[in-house]
């Protein structure tokens, strides 16, 4: 029998900070995760990691750009824990290891990055997430964590009101193992694949949203979906904040700078919601080149772009055929980031007993309706942290959780079901994720209505529908891609469902959420949280006041 006292799904940064706290603390601590640890998405973050670490730049005020960032829907008393350790969090990452980059005097340069009134993102030229995610993964080696590298989770095992385990498939063997744990930590990242284009890897399908949604968990402002402004029309790759942070101009097929119509004092460094709405105007309107607009970096130092943005510089030889050294480079905004998820508190609690959550799984919630750039990977480690910790002191008071092994019937049945049918006589999943994916980019994505989004309701649903006849050819058991791939599809339906229930509820226009049809903020009524749960007819909808500790809704403008 596989036991630990506290299991963290997902090793990404997240994940491995959730795993190094709990073993720090003494626990049995096992992290387990779908693809080995340092391919977890976390490795593509670019651009950086904020901390307000001048002396005369207080943590208060990098909290009021989050707060005014999120346009006043995220939580304060977790930006406050956010924005107050963030600084250390930087030294502790030094203290790693991490060679950020650095400035004339030798101290941790920072670069801007939009929404944010100064200079406050540390970073490591654009490959910021790789550098951090390997030098975590060393520490974790250094704890003799013991990890389930390529294992996937189909399903968190609930018992008497408590999470206590998981039912996993080693995708090595095609084993369907029951492995029990005192709390569960999930750490799996966000669900960029339940959008077509999206910036995310293609492992990022929101497994631990549906996981938890349908353990009962609820899922908070899953409405909001961020939208980056620069990614390629090609592939949905990203080119990072940084480049704009650098001072890259976004012009218009006109050749108009046309941020200043929209945000005439942060230009191309307001929020990403704002410049996002702003480029897909341009583009609706026929300022566009074949539906883009264009990113401009030629008039910086050559030395600056080869050095600190060498690798959007690739991106943009690679897929658009583009150097971005002698010419602009065609971007349109992207599904990029879930400010939405697992609700938890500021330790990392769920509403379920022994089911915590950390990173872009969760919700917490320091995004709110918007994240600034570079806020997530210090959410990720701050939180992760937290809930390591807080799981650990949950599991000591726990005993044996007592878990039939015949738990895991349900899942082999769920498997074999889909084993036993071909995907000429089924349904083919790549298929239905393609519907699912367009169908959120057009009516779930920059500009929303209620048209659009009962249309998109009705597809998910008929969608779900055709799941149920859903087939595969490769019949092995040894790293069956193609059944990993089905499994992911069914969770991402889910997903999906949850978006779109909150964007229908939400009859208001904030942060990512823009509704053509309730055009204005209303904190009369929306100053609130959505949360989702999964009920038996179908999602069910509840809301949450937003914790305001300091700073009262203004008028939000850049
Ligand atoms: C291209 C790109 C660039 C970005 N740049 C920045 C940036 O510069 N600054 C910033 O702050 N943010 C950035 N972000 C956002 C940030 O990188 C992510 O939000 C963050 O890294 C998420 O970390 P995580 O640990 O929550 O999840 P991830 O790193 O996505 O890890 C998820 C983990 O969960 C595991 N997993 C998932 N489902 C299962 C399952 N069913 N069974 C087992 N394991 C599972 C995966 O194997 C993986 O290990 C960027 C994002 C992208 C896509």
């Amino acid at each position: 029998m596989l036991e630990h006292d506290v299991l963290v799904v997902g090793a990404g940064l997240a994940g491995m900070q959730a795993a190094l706290h709990a073993a720090r603390q003494g626990a049995s601590v096992a992290i387990l995760t779908k693809v080995h640890p340092v391919r977890s998405h976390s490795n593509a973050a670019q651009g950086g990691i904020n901390a307000a670490m001048e002396d005369d730049d207080p943590w208060e005020d990098h909290a009021y750009d989050t707060v005014k960032g999120s346009d006043f829907l995220g939580d304060q008393d977790a930006i406050e824990v956010l924005c107050s350790e963030a600084p250390e969090t930087i030294i502790e990452l030094e203290h790693m290891g991490v060679i950020f980059n650095r400035g004339s005097r030798g101290q941790i340069d920072l670069r801007a990055f939009g929404g944010q009134a100064r200079k406050r993102t540390c970073y490591i030229a654009d490959i910021t997430g790789q550098v951090l995610l390997h030098v975590i993964y060393e520490q974790l080696m250094k704890a003799g964590t013991q990890v389930y590298e390529e294992w996937f989770v189909t399903s968190l095992v609930r018992q008497n009101d408590a999470i206590c385990g998981v039912v996993a498939l080693d995708l090595r063997t095609g084993a369907l193992e029951l492995i029990k744990a005192k709390a569960v930590i999930l750490c799996t990242g966000g669900s960029g694949r339940v959008y077509e284009p999206s910036s995310n890897a293609l492992i990022c399908t929101g497994d631990g949203y549906a996981q938890a949604y349908r353990a009962g968990a609820p899922l908070m402002d899953m409405e909001m979906v961020q939208y980056h402004p620069t990614t390629l029309p090609s592939n949905g790759a990203l080119m990072t904040e940084g480049a704009r942070g650098e001072g890259a101009y976004l012009v218009n097929a006109k050749g108009e700078r046309f941020m200043e119509r929209y945000a005439p004092n942060m230009m191309e460094l307001a929020s990403r919601d704002v410049v996002s709405r702003a480029e897909q105007t341009e583009i609706n309107e026929g300022r566009d080149i074949d539906g883009c607009v264009l990113l401009d970096v030629r008039h910086l130092d050559r030395n600056t772009i080869l050095q600190k943005l060498s690798q959007i510089r690739e991106l943009g030889l690679e897929y658009e055929g583009v150097d971005i050294v002698e010419e602009p480079c065609p971007v349109r905004p992207g599904m990029h980031y879930m400010m939405g998820g697992i609700k938890t508190d500021i330790q990392g609690a769920t509403f379920v007993k022994g089911l915590y959550s950390a990173g872009e799984a969760a919700c917490v919630s320091v995004h709110g309706g918007n994240r600034l750039g570079a806020n997530s990977l210090l959410d990720t480690l701050v939180f992760g942290k937290r809930a390591g910790m807080s799981a650990v002191e949950y599991a000591r008071g726990i005993t044996d959780p007592n878990v039939p092994e015949s738990r895991v019937e349900e899942d082999r049945e769920h498997i074999g079901g889909i084993l036993s049918r071909s995907a000429d006589d089924g349904e083919r999943a790549a298929a239905l994720r393609l519907t699912m994916g367009q169908t959120m980019h057009e009516h779930v994505g920059v500009f929303r209505d209620h048209a659009g989004l009962t249309q998109a309701q009705n597809i998910i649903a008929t969608l779900k529908e055709r799941y149920q006849h859903v087939g595969i050819d490769d019949k092995g058991s040894v790293f069956n891609t193609d059944l990993l791939f089905a499994l992911e599809v069914g969770l991402m339906l889910d997903v999906a469902e949850a978006i779109v229930a909150g964007a229908l509820f939400r009859t208001e226009s904030r942060g990512a959420q823009f509704r053509t049809d309730y055009p204005d903020r209303n904190d009369d009524d929306w100053l609130k949280h959505t949360l989702v749960y999964q009920g038996d007819g179908g999602p069910r909808l509840e809301t949450l006041p937003v914790t305001i500790t300091q700073w009262q809704p203004a008028r939000r403008t850049y």
